[in-house]
């Protein structure tokens, strides 16, 4: 820079600053600023490119290359070195810029007398809107404070593009005007259910009355004052209780709480603020930057933590510029399906819970924070849905099948009254389940099947009442550890458990211990990138390889349980000597508890999950040590058909009424019956009842299922004769056939047994 340093910086920033307050056309403004940079940066050359719709940057202003090139030179994302910046939404800074691969000669321009380039993307909206561009003639390597003063006059020309002085803002809006085309969207499931409503979108919008500030030191102080009024903002948030009811949404919040603290989103901010930014621009370059890098990073976890940040940072937007959202709801419909790219937990609390039916998002997982606040709020979501913000227009009626991952847009009659047929026939069900809550799944020739609930959160809990079902069959630990940002200690593992089993009251809970690793990645527990990760080093390999996280984890249970029974298992058990080696870990923190005086579970019963098929050879020598066994027939499935559970291109390759996989749950069946060691299955086939059914054929009596399946499989049961079923059954498990579901389909119509599901 002509004067190097932070005062020449400053000077550069208060020369744009009288530029952008002054009168000129946006094209004469871009025109000076480029005079200005080049000036300022010592540069021979300085050049803006903006985007123009199809993803071309166009030259808009130039001080230094042919002035013929402006509005004629046009590059595509991803080519030349300009759309190499555009494509990465990262800077190049290049002192040979000629001998890079990617760099392309335009003669208009007549920039082959420049070597060294430093270019910027222009982002806003976590969008490429244009390139920044300095050139020099010798070959020289721009220093990073240079590379972040163009940074932050990026931002400024950002907001001039933004202006639509330039292009116009229908040029590159996402397509309008739907119009009354009806149409069907399909996405990911993140939550069940139906409901209706008018599209809402969800974008956040705050203006920033000034860019660039004269005092940092003030800056600063608004920054921490902004921050602090956001904190306690949110510790509202937590001890009132939004929803009404307690759950994980508080659990979630104070997650997302822990990250408003997060050290490198502050710092970056902060640098911001030194760079001669104000606290507001600050906060929208961070949050544009991340986004932008964000766009090409895949890693579904990261992906969430970013809905997180972006719903921080339009907070402190708002605090910053006192417009504190309240109710700014007053004029949205009564029923609001949002539709957003992606949102954070504590955003989506911000909208009225009455109102809002349903969520459609284009990212999304169900392992996602908003996902466990959605389920909370009981409202359908559909994720990963392609485009959805550019085909579903503000106040469009939608209809959104959470069960079957579908989006309705604009629906025609047919739809409509199709939907109308499938809500009541829905609710219908739920009327008749409901009533049988506190029947039993008894047979018709009088076996009774043990019915029980898959569970991970404590709101799973209040549907173990209202499904009547006879307990928690499968407690999931690890799901409440994925929403922490650190591992919890034994003290907050006591307290969740405890507050598991009394929101059990009384009813039996099986506690898995630690599942993490394959597709459940703990955040602060990464392993290397296994090439496999199903297969790979996770479940109860990390934790015999890591001990003391299991101990803690039995700790923490066995003090949680007080005297009370305590049912443990563990997952992933591909050998006896596993079990042998995680059983003597347990006992050694049951010494523990008693040389502590603590009281004692009582009963204590130790199972292990049957999931690896290796351990079907074992049984001999595995059953006199286990209480009971519970099968895990998702990763027992994926494993013995080695087909991987999560790959969508294989999904439907098998069946799991397979005569192969069901012979291998007879024999279990039987062989557990023999040696009277109780057996169940808790994998997701229990909560089908044809399935369930089949389950109940091979000799099952215990199964343990998502809670909303429960009331379907229970009017299976109900008209089952089970020693007729297990006699036809016989008969098909030597079948050669890929399948026996048409056979069992038949077998139900003509004995009456309803296999409807919800
Ligand atoms: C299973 O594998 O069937 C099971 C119940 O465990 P998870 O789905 O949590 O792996
Ligand atoms: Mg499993």
């Amino acid at each position: 820079m002509a004067q190097t340093g932070i005062g020449g910086h400053r000077r550069a920033l208060r020369r744009l600053r009288t530029i952008m307050a002054g009168d000129g056309s946006a094209q004469e403004r871009l025109d000076e600023i480029v005079k200005v940079v080049a000036a300022e940066m010592v540069a021979e050359v300085c050049s803006i490119y903006v985007m123009r719709a199809g993803e071309t940057l166009e030259l808009f202003a130039t001080e230094g290359l042919n002035p013929t090139a402006v509005h004629l030179t046009r590059l595509r994302v991803g080519e030349g070195l300009v759309g190499e910046v555009a494509a990465r939404a990262r800077p190049l800074n290049l002192p040979d810029a000629q001998s890079h691969p990617q760099f392309s000669y335009r003669p208009e321009t007549g920039e082959e007398a420049f070597h060294s380039l430093l270019g910027v993307p222009v982002l806003r909206g976590g969008r490429v809107r244009g390139v920044l561009v300095v050139q020099n003639r010798a070959q020289r390597h721009y220093s990073d404070e240079e590379a972040e003063t163009l940074e932050v006059i990026a931002v400024i020309i950002a907001e001039l593009i933004a202006s639509g002085g330039l292009v116009s803002p229908v040029e590159t809006a996402p397509a309008q005007g739907n119009a009354v085309l009806a149409i069907r969207l399909e996405g990911v499931r993140i939550n069940g259910g139906l409901a209706t409503g008018e599209a809402v979108h969800h974008t956040p919008r705050v203006s920033i009355p000034q860019l660039v500030a004269d005092d940092p030191a003030a800056e600063h102080r608004r920054l921490a004052e902004a921050l602090s009024s956001m904190h306690s903002e949110l510790d509202d948030m937590l001890t009132l209780d939004a929803l009404g009811r307690p759950g994980e949404h508080r659990d979630v919040l104070r997650a997302y709480r822990k990250f408003a603290e997060d050290r490198g989103w502050l710092r970056r901010i902060r640098e911001a603020i030194d760079g001669g930014l104000t606290a507001e621009a600050a906060v929208q370059k961070v949050l544009d930057d991340t986004r932008a890098r964000m766009r090409q990073i895949t890693d579904p976890y990261l992906r969430e933590r970013m809905a997180d940040l972006e719903d921080l940072a339009y907070r402190m937007l708002h605090h910053l510029t006192g417009d504190v959202r309240t109710a700014h709801l007053a004029e949205q419909p009564e029923a609001l399906v949002l539709v957003a790219h992606s949102i954070g937990p504590a955003e989506l609390l911000d909208y009225a819970p009455k109102r809002l039916k349903a969520l459609i998002l284009e990212e999304g997982s169900a392992n996602s924070h908003v996902a466990i606040v959605a389920r909370a709020l009981d409202i359908p979501v559909v994720g990963r849905v392609k485009g959805a913000l550019s085909q579903v227009d503000p106040m469009d009626p939608v209809i959104v099948d959470g069960d079957h991952s579908q989006v309705y847009v604009r629906p025609g009659e047919d739809i409509q009254q199709t939907v109308a047929e499938y809500f009541s026939v829905r609710q219908r069900r739920l009327a008749a389940y409901s009533a049988k809550r506190d029947e039993p799944a008894v047979t018709k020739d009088g076996v009774c099947v043990s019915l029980n609930v898959n569970a991970g959160l404590l709101m799973d809990l209040q549907s173990l009442e209202a499904s009547g079902a006879d307990g928690v069959g499968l407690y999931r630990t690890e799901i409440p550890f994925m929403l922490e940002s650190e591992l919890p200690g034994v003290e907050a593992q006591t307290d969740l458990y405890r507050r598991v089993l009394e929101g059990a009251a009384g009813r039996p809970v099986r506690f898995r211990t630690l599942d993490i690793g394959g597709d459940k990645q703990l955040p602060y527990f990464r392993d290397s990138a296994d090439q496999n990760p199903a297969m790979g080093w996770r479940s109860i390999r990390v934790a015999l390889d890591r001990p003391s996280m299991l101990r803690q984890q039995l700790r923490a249970l066995i003090v949680a349980c007080d005297g009370r029974p305590l049912s443990v298992m563990f997952p992933m058990i591909a050998e006896v000597a596993e079990f042998e080696a995680a059983r003597a870990i347990l006992d050694l923190e049951i010494e523990r508890a008693k040389s502590r005086g603590r009281r004692m579970p009582e009963p204590l019963e130790v199972g292990a999950m049957l999931e690896v098929p290796s351990l079907m050879w074992q049984l001999d020598s595995l059953l006199p040590q286990v209480d009971f066994l519970s099968v895990g027939s998702n990763d027992l499935f994926q494993f013995l058909f080695a087909v991987d559970r999560g790959n969508p291109l294989v999904a439907d390759r098998y069946d799991v009424l397979s005569p192969g996989l069901l012979s291998v749950l007879e024999n279990l069946a039987r062989r557990c019956s023999e040696n009277r060691v109780a057996v169940s299955l808790c994998g997701e086939m229990a909560g089908r009842p044809i399935e369930a059914m089949a389950l109940i054929g091979v000799g099952f009596r215990s199964l343990s299922a998502p809670a909303g399946t429960l009331g379907a499989v229970k009017t299976m049961v109900n008209g089952l004769d089970a020693g007729a079923l297990a006699g036809f059954m016989k008969t098909l498990l030597s079948l050669p056939d890929h399948s026996i579901r048409e056979r069992l389909r038949d077998y139900a119509i003509d004995h009456g047994i309803e296999l409807a599901e919800l």
